[in-house]
């Protein structure tokens, strides 16, 4: 038996019944290594932010390293799904901004008090909006 396949042999038992890379530890693991490239960079220039972001990239890196090889399963997916909620909120809230630029025929106006997003066709002066959620005003130019 090679080293290689003794080594995958090793691993394949040392993760059973482990977490192992899940979407955070990935995202985690890449978002260290990012990181450890902007630490270099920095040195550079600011010694004191490139030892920041490196230990920062460490932190991170041990902490992807630590849910991995967690045989705490339920509180691991628990963590993960928070994050794969976060992420999508988050993506889905960037294509949202992206569509409401690219939109020129109308204003949007985010209320103040529920945050909703309201649609105003663009070029009718002054308005008084009023959420239809909530029923606040909003007051704006389009
Ligand atoms: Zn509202």
């Amino acid at each position: 038996m090679g080293w290689m396949q003794r080594l995958k042999n090793g691993f394949a038992r040392l993760m059973y019944g482990r977490n192992g890379p899940d979407q955070l530890g990935l995202a985690m693991i890449w978002t260290s290594l990012a990181l450890d490239v902007l630490s270099i960079a920095a040195r550079r220039f600011v010694p004191l932010a490139g030892a920041v972001l490196y230990w920062a990239a460490m932190v991170l890196w041990l902490t992807a390293f630590f849910r991995m090889f967690s045989k705490n399963l339920y509180r691991r997916r628990e963590e993960n799904s928070r994050w794969m909620q976060f992420w999508w909120k988050l993506r889905s809230g960037a294509q949202g901004a992206k569509a409401r630029h690219a939109d020129k025929e109308h204003k949007y106006f985010t209320c103040r008090n529920c945050k909703t997003i309201c649609r105003v066709p663009m070029g009718k002066g002054k308005v008084e909006i009023t959420c239809p959620k909530c029923g606040a005003k909003i007051y704006g130019k389009t």
